[in-house]
């Protein structure tokens, strides 16, 4: 894609500590270059996509957070498209070149995110800790939403890229068991992994898992469900029972950090869904305006109703068109009003008639309705007693429930609410 004009790169695009600008309004950038360092453990810094002069720095429109800090950078007419390095990655591949010291400062200075949507910063992730070490890693290539398919062109297009960097996390963490999650609807995707495992020497010990396709086969919770039968305490995380899950982009990421020193600057997301003319998976620059990408998708039809920024489930409602991607953007899907049905047009909620699908639905097995009034009244401690922190977003209780309550989107914003009570979060 052409680079775009300007770019609005927000300081906070991961959970944990927002980012500090190290540039001041009418500073020249060059593509990589550090522009928000990030001074807490639990952080990830932020780099410029692109050559360019700092416009400003300013609030912008924010996927998550309403408003927020952003450096905005207009960009260089001499500028070239960032290329993916996919092809430099080949059977040759061994991760003892590196230590795990080396591993951690690429990582962290790399400003790597889960970029599966989490955003946790990934350094911390690969930190081994002693008290929990980790026995098993799982790379995720479940894309489980419909519409979405960037994390499965990263499968078929940067096979090896994403098989190095599980080597690289597992020699992190001194961790040889390593499996690779997909989905049984991508056969493709499953026999490149085992091809790559074939040609990469030091890719050997790495299994191929090939799961049910089923809504949220994904999250991580469930994926270790389905991989290694085990569960995740409630409101607990992976680490707890020794394993990790990383996405297959942020795998390929930390790839192209360790080997090549490259930062995360650009990312795959899928512009799909019925009410996009042209769908398509872009390699864009982060910080580029949504509106933007749906342009190059061909643009809106004419009955496009609500633009969401990730997966129909657990996206968020964009009214914005110029808020930018961040590092967890994996997608922008654009639904017709057909597909969202009128009463969810009109934002028609009824009462609750406790029939109890919304309990029914839940992978966590927690009550959302609870939860959700809970909020809605501003009682997030009740809303904490109800396990509130262990839902994982899915969406499927709003999805099920006949009164069209928004019960995911009341857990969401109390769970935004408590995090930034507990400074977690910018206000
Ligand atoms: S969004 Fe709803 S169904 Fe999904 S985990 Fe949370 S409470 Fe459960
Ligand atoms: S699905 Fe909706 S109507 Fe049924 S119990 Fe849950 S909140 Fe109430």
């Amino acid at each position: 894609m052409p680079v775009p004009k300007q770019l609005a790169i927000m300081l906070s695009q991961h959970i944990g500590a927002i980012c500090r600008p190290v540039v001041n309004k009418k500073d020249r950038v060059t593509a990589g270059q550090l522009i928000g360092s990030a001074d807490a453990f639990v952080s990830a810094p932020i780099h410029s996509p692109v050559n360019g002069t700092v416009k400003d720095i300013a609030l912008c429109s924010h996927p998550v957070l309403g408003r927020a800090e952003a450096v905005i950078i207009e960009s260089d007419e001499s500028n070239q498209s960032k290329q993916p390095c996919a092809d430099k990655f080949d059977g040759r591949f061994n991760p003892d070149k590196f230590t795990p010291e080396k591993i951690f400062n690429a990582v962290r200075n790399a400003g790597i995110v889960g970029m599966g949507g989490a955003g946790f910063p990934t350094s911390v992730k690969i930190k081994t800790n002693p008290s929990s070490p980790i026995r098993t890693i799982i790379i995720n290539g479940c894309e489980c939403e419909p519409f979405i398919t960037c994390d499965y062109r990263v499968m078929l297009e940067w096979t090896n890229q994403v098989v190095a960097g599980a080597l690289l996390i597992g020699k992190a963490l001194g961790c040889g068991d390593i499996y690779i999650g997909i989905e049984d609807n991508k056969p493709k995707a499953a026999d490149a992994f085992r091809e790559a495992i074939k040609n990469i020497p030091a890719a050997a010990g790495i299994e191929v898992v090939v799961v049910k396709t089923k809504y949220p086969q994904g999250g991580e919770k469930q994926l270790i469900k389905s991989i290694l039968g085990e569960d995740v305490p409630a409101g607990g995380i992976p680490p707890m029972i020794g394993v990790l899950v990383s996405n297959v982009a942020t795998a390929a990421a930390i790839a192209e950090a360790v080997v090549f020193d490259i930062p995360l600057t650009y990312r795959p997301v899928t512009v799909s869904g019925s009410g996009i003319k042209k769908p398509g998976n872009f390699y864009a620059p982060v910080g580029m305006a949504i509106g933007e990408l749906i342009e190059l998708a061909g643009g809106l039809t004419d009955d496009a109703a609500k633009v969401i920024l990730g997966g129909p489930m657990m996206g968020f409602a964009i009214a914005d068109l110029s808020t930018p991607i961040t590092k967890t953007s994996g997608a922008i899907i654009v639904l017709t009003e057909k597909e969202i049905g009128k009463a969810k047009m009109l934002g028609k909620e009824t009462a609750c008639i406790r029939c109890g699908r919304c309990i029914a639905s839940c992978p966590v097995n927690v009550n959302p309705t609870r939860i959700a009034h809970a909020v809605k009244h501003n009682l997030l401690e009740i809303a904490e007693d109800y396990y509130m922190s262990a839902c994982i977003e899915c969406g499927c209780c709003s999805y099920v429930c006949p009164a069209n309550i928004e019960l995911s989107g009341f857990i969401k914003t109390g769970k935004i609410l408590v995090a930034r009570q507990k400074k977690l979060m910018p206000k």
